[in-house]
């Protein structure tokens, strides 16, 4: 594989390209993974930057209508748009290509803008980190927006707040106590929750509901990558197109503030050094169970442990003496 020729078409925009670096960047084959870190460094120069926009609800709550419209929206004023998928879902059901098209249909038409299917990698873990380093391709290939959207099941929330500048968490309008089905941890990481479905009967739920959300905000520990007002409460929605326009003027308030304040850089520095660790702790761990023999053995004893006959912590020292790594 010419890894220069890709790197060049990636850069000067090409789709295909770009679809066949993020191929070669999700492939679990060792060769290319060696490709796929080549093609990073000749990526590395190009400093372009994307604003990184995360993004979690649950099912149902209206993520895919909300990507079309805010998608086409930003199209419309003149920015390319990707998006990407981490959902621990499809882990299981092995991908949602069909799934991701048809949620989107004017967007995936769009020849602004580039949606990725969700990979269907095993862990989640594993999903996310190659989901970090396909931001990083969009953002060469000079995508204005990269789109990380999330369902909001376990850590994943977590690992997408953790690759975008601004966190968006999308909300259904609900009754008073649904306010404690979202996690302290989940409000704790979002920079803007927005309550979808604002229109028809549901707009005064939904301006109920937001100003419950306002409220809960206010509680919150002032963190110091916000301005005044941040995080924030507000209505959407992404059927009618109301508050998009708002939304996004907010979105740029808010990126704009940070980069003013050094929380931008800052941001991505900190992240920046949190999946550099990651990516050596999955690549230790892929090691430890790389061999047969080891992964014999951490079984074996996995099994000692689950039956009682030996302690975790001395089962451990077991493997961890083996590889060398204890004091
Ligand atoms: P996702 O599972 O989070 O991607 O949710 P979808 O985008 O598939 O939306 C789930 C359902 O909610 C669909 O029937 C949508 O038509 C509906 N929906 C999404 N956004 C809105 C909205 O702004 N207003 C209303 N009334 N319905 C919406």
């Amino acid at each position: 594989m010419d890894i220069d020729n890709l790197a060049d078409r990636v850069i000067a925009g090409e789709r295909r390209a770009l679809a066949r670096a993020i191929t070669l960047v999700e492939s679990s084959r060792a060769d290319h993974r060696a490709l796929a870190v080549e093609l990073g460094r000749r990526l590395a120069g190009t400093e372009r930057q994307a604003l990184r926009l995360g993004m979690s609800g649950t099912p149902g709550v209206g993520k895919s209508t909300f990507i079309e419209s805010f998608g086409m929206l930003l199209t419309a004023k003149g920015m390319k748009v990707a998006v990407l998928a981490v959902d621990p879902s499809s882990a299981r059901s092995g991908g949602s290509i069909l799934g991701d098209k048809t949620r989107m249909e004017l967007l995936s038409r769009n020849p602004d803008a580039f949606i990725r299917p969700s990979p269907s990698q095993t862990q989640l873990g594993g999903v996310a980190r190659r989901t970090r380093e396909v931001v990083t391709l969009c953002e060469a290939a000079g995508y204005d927006i990269v789109l990380i959207e999330t369902v909001g099941v376990g850590q994943s929330e977590t690992m997408v707040a953790e690759m975008s500048d601004v966190f968006l968490l999308l909300l259904a309008p609900a009754g008073g106590d649904e306010l404690q089905g979202v996690k302290r941890g989940i409000m704790e990481i979002a920079d803007m929750i927005l309550i979808n479905k604002a229109d028809g009967a549901l707009k005064p739920v939904a301006s109920r509901t937001c100003a419950d959300y306002a409220g809960a905000l206010r509680l919150l520990r002032k963190r110091a990558m916000d301005p005044e007002g941040f995080p924030k409460a507000m209505t959407v929605s992404a059927v009618s197109g109301d508050g998009l326009e708002t939304a996004w003027d907010e979105i740029m308030t808010l990126a704009q503030w940070r980069r003013e304040h050094g929380h931008w850089d800052g941001r991505r520095a900190e992240q920046a050094r949190h999946w550099f660790e990651e990516e050596v702790r999955m690549g230790l761990l892929a090691q430890l169970t790389r061999s047969p023999e080891m992964r014999d053995r951490m079984y074996a004893l996995g099994s000692k442990v689950a039956d009682g006959r030996m302690a975790p912590a001395v089962a451990a020292y077991e493997i961890l003496s083996a590889l060398g790594a204890v004091d």
